[in-house]
């Protein structure tokens, strides 16, 4: 009784309420799976510009597929999470030599495709296909965990299982596409994080927290995961007017983007110190004028990380790269042609400012 409340309930609500979103207009698979690829560790509203830059270069899966890994990259800066970028052109790619262009229609075919995990399967299913698979992101856990007054970790597999087990129980069969999104619209427009707005949440009569004044200990994310704190010295070489910079290898952290010089401290040394032994490694140069020219901090992945980045030029020795891809000495206006990472990005912004 309560299920089928909570479903006609929260497809009503849907149906009234929801945001008018480009892949929403005919949910065209490949639209549908380019949103939610973007829209994983990225609100929407930040997603949207890059979507609709994406949808106008590349309306396409035969766009994707043929598409060159600099303008692949460059619309995707500032997402983060790079290696997403190839998975898409893989996946791309293997559609049209594979499958006809043509997106499988099952769960477990779907799996299969790079970088398209149990989430992104279930989404495209559903919201697609009309598959019944319950999705679960972090929004569709804070709903179920409040409306349900379930207090396990989050974070844990056997208590996301246990959730998705209650998802799938929720979903009305022939109604996924409406419902998955209502759940994950519910989490994102009232059923916040903080503070959410439950006067104004069409389950309110339903939800268990909102019963027992319980919803902002809820969902249960535990401790979070320490961050490690690490320091890194980087260089912008100069030398006849131009900066050098390097693509950073095919594999790894931000696969293909370019940036900066530069490595880790080691114990005991100072960032000027840490700057000098990096590129002579890497670069095969020995560095003179070296200029403190920023510092900042960033957080990426499991890292938090102090940057302190210097001006320098070359002393001696013939640069020979060893650890990028490649390398190339460009002019200040050329820098906004390649894609960078959000760090570096904050870099050239203040290199920009001061020497123009
Ligand atoms: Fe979330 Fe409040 Fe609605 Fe419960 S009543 S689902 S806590 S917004």
């Amino acid at each position: 009784m309560k299920t089928q409340v909570l479903q006609e309930k929260l497809l009503k609500w849907f149906t009234e309420n929801q945001r008018d979103l480009p892949w929403r207009e005919n949910y065209d698979p490949y639209q549908v799976w380019i949103s939610e690829i973007m829209l994983q560790q990225t609100q929407v509203k930040t997603a949207l510009p890059y979507f609709d830059r994406w949808m106008k270069r590349f309306p396409t899966l035969k766009s994707v597929a043929a598409a060159d890994e600099e303008t692949l990259l460059k619309l995707w800066e500032g997402l983060g999470y790079y290696s997403r970028v190839r998975n898409i052109q893989n996946t791309a790619k293997l559609l049209i030599e594979e499958n006809q262009g043509r997106f499988p229609t099952d769960f477990e075919q779907l799996k299969k495709l790079p970088g398209i995990g149990p989430y992104t399967a279930a989404a495209i299913a559903s919201i697609v296909f009309e598959k019944n698979h319950a999705v679960m992101d972090g929004n569709v856990m804070r709903v179920l965990s409040r409306l349900y007054n379930f207090e396990g970790n989050t974070r844990l597999p056997k208590n996301q299982a246990i959730l998705q087990k209650m998802a799938e129980e929720l979903l009305p069969h022939g109604q996924a596409r409406n419902f998955n999104q209502a759940m994950m619209e519910l989490g994102a427009l009232i059923c916040t994080t903080k503070k959410p707005d439950c006067p104004n949440c069409p389950v309110q009569k339903e939800c268990l927290a909102n019963q027992l004044n319980v919803q902002d200990r809820l969902p249960n994310r535990g401790p979070a995961a320490k961050k490690i704190a690490i320091q890194v010295a980087i260089g912008i070489l100069f030398q006849d007017g131009k900066i050098f910079i390097q693509k950073r290898p095919a594999e790894g952290l931000m696969p293909g983007l370019w940036e900066f010089p530069g490595g880790r401290l080691e114990k005991d040394e100072s960032p000027e110190m840490a700057l000098e032994r990096e590129l002579h490694e890497e670069l095969s140069v020995k560095l003179t004028k070296i200029k403190p020219f920023m510092t900042l901090k960033h957080a990426y992945t499991k890292f938090q990380v102090q940057l302190h980045c210097f001006t320098a030029e070359i002393q001696s020795g013939t640069l020979s790269i060893k650890a990028a891809q490649e390398g190339k000495w460009v002019c200040l206006e050329e820098l906004q042609n390649y894609a960078f990472p959000a760090a570096n990005g904050l870099i050239i912004k203040n290199l920009v400012s001061r020497l123009k």
